[in-house]
């Protein structure tokens, strides 16, 4: 009779052997199902997302230059930088970021006119340094006038105030942020 045949198991994930009571069972318990179903949820995960970066890195830079709106990571890959540069550059308000639902997007041809300018207007664009006791660091000012995070950096993005860097802060002069923050309406 079929009902005396014993199926015993190698429980997959606890090791133990158990009685199965479908062919088709691979773990002992409940608990060793769901740890099971686990591990393979995260082992799908990973390999999900090392085959998305590979499809990153293997798509063709052709690709990228057809499009008109790139991702960080597509702008870095096609200009051959870091995305600390990039973001460099956006500071610096040489590269306009867009955010779309919480994603940044950066215009092709906003990348190519980084390129158009010649060498020499860009070293003469670059504005002489002021001395860092004559700037204020990003908390100061905001301790200051009062101003987010946010609207702060859209100010000094707005105003292309030039930002200096020493060590990890960043600094801006003092006479710009004092100009603009002591008008009301640039701090709502
Ligand atoms: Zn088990």
């Amino acid at each position: 009779m079929s009902s005396n045949i014993r199926i015993i198991r190698i429980c997959q994930q606890c090791g133990n052997e158990f009685e199965a009571r479908k062919t088709t069972s691979k773990t002992c318990s409940d608990n060793c199902a769901k740890k099971a179903y686990k591990a393979r949820q995260r082992s799908t995960n990973v390999q999900t997302s090392a085959e998305q970066t590979l499809q990153i890195k293997l798509k063709p830079i052709e690709d990228i230059k057809a499009q008109e709106f790139l991702t960080v990571n597509e702008s870095a890959m096609l200009i051959r930088i870091s995305r600390r540069s990039l973001y460099r550059l956006n500071e610096r308000g040489e590269l306009p970021f867009v955010k779309l639902n919480r994603r940044t997007v950066i215009r092709r041809s906003d990348i190519d006119r980084l390129f158009d300018r010649p060498a020499e207007l860009m070293e003469k664009s670059r504005p002489e340094p002021v001395a860092l006791a004559d700037c204020y660091t990003m908390k100061e000012i905001r301790e200051k006038y009062d101003i987010s995070e946010k609207a702060l950096y859209e100010l000094i993005h707005r105003h292309e105030i030039p930002k200096q860097y020493s060590s990890i802060y960043a600094y801006v002069p003092k006479y710009r942020i004092d100009q603009l923050l002591s008008n009301p309406s640039n701090l709502s």
